[in-house]
């Protein structure tokens, strides 16, 4: 299909916008039928670019049009082969380099264009798994792709660059910097429940931590003030400029089920970008067993999403969900102060683990605020 080079915006119509609109639809964003670029087209495109880390402006352009055509593929969907004239991109060759790299064939950089270097690693994949070496991705390649695993995420090159950023920074808490993001705020509450609001309950867990890391001679700043609701993007860009170590948001759950409860963390993982926080998958486990070995709270595990707080922040990020505010058990909990320092210390405590060598580490629950590496 040939692109449309013009710009398309609220109002338009015709050939050109029905194709927009097919493919917002066929990836989920639209339903229903829109025979002209209407306000609900307008907030899929807006919703599409900020998935994307486009400009959020509901119009879209060449550069838009190009990126909702890249979403489409998936890998094994065509097949992939260079061509010089004209490389193909899409999410399917971003799948596929991404596969590469993590598997040690290395592309120059995972950019979703199946250029010269992205031919050269598959061909070098090709001839390790005894395949025609000929740097075309077709059915046996991408079931080979499927079937081997690597041997550890370790191997990885951009997980092993988190990690030796770990070890150069050192097992004392002192001089480093973390930010800490109290979830809503302002006019957003979050979730209410038994007289808690989230919003409130996620400000005094931040103090909480903010003052205990202080003590430790970490820099730690809150992302919002008590009264204030900035937006996931604002978030992560203030987690940025710090250029802090680690980034921890602070939530807690709620549900229309007064029976569901627990606590869990959630860290930067896309299985489609075959691209994961190795960083923040180990700091999102340490809270995780930190706060379930000291509390009742029921373990809901670890998990990877792509939230905007977790993607656009450089340095590794967790966000917890503590609790459900709608549910009498976790309520309870968490209404008492007493229980959010344990929270707060076992929070502070897991930061501290990141950073301590195997050798130093010490088990699960054990360890105590007096005894950090300051
Ligand atoms: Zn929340």
């Amino acid at each position: 299909m040939e692109s449309p080079h013009g710009v398309y915006r609220i109002g338009d119509s015709g050939e050109a916008v029905a194709e927009i609109v097919g493919k917002l639809q066929r990836l989920g964003l639209l339903t229903g039928g829109h025979d002209v670029y209407d306000e609900a087209t307008a907030n899929a495109v807006r919703g599409f670019q900020q998935e994307r880390g486009l400009m959020i402006d509901g119009i879209v352009g060449p550069q838009t049009y190009r990126a909702i055509d890249d979403a489409r593929w998936r890998l094994g969907d065509r097949l992939l082969t260079y061509v010089p004239s004209h490389p193909m991109s899409g999410d399917d060759v971003l799948s596929l380099q991404a596969k590469l790299q993590e598997l040690g064939f290395a592309v120059a950089r995972i950019d979703g264009i199946f250029a010269a270097d992205t031919q050269r690693a598959v061909t070098e994949f090709q001839r390790n798994m005894g395949l025609p070496a000929d740097g075309t991705c077709g059915p046996s390649t991408f079931k080979a792709l499927q079937r081997i695993r690597p041997m550890a995420t370790g191997g990885r090159p951009d997980a092993l660059r988190a990690r030796e950023a770990v070890r150069a920074a050192g097992p004392r808490l002192s001089g480093k910097t973390v930010v800490i993001d109290p979830g809503h705020g302002g006019f957003d509450y979050g979730w209410e429940g038994y007289g808690l609001r989230e919003s409130d309950i996620a400000y005094d867990l931040a103090a909480r931590i903010e003052g205990r890391l202080g003590a430790t001679g970490v820099r730690a700043y809150l992302s919002r003030g008590r009264d204030q609701g900035p937006d996931e993007l604002a978030r992560a860009a203030f987690a940025n400029e710090t250029d802090a170590n680690l980034c921890v948001s602070l939530h807690t759950d709620g549900s229309m089920n007064p029976a569901a409860q627990g606590v869990a963390t959630y860290f930067y993982g896309n299985d489609l970008h075959g691209a994961t926080s190795s960083v923040g998958e180990q700091f999102a486990g340490l809270v995780q067993r930190e706060i379930v070995a000291r509390t009742d709270l029921l373990n809901c595990h670890t998990h990877a999403k792509t939230w905007d707080l977790l993607r656009r922040t450089k340095m590794p990020a967790v966000r917890l969900e503590i609790g459900y505010v709608t549910n009498p058990h976790d309520s309870a909990r968490l209404a008492d102060p007493a229980f959010r320092d344990v929270i707060a210390e076992a929070i502070v405590v897991a930061i501290q683990r990141v950073y301590l060598p195997p050798d130093q580490d010490a088990a699960t629950g054990m360890l105590r605020f007096g005894q950090l590496t300051v």
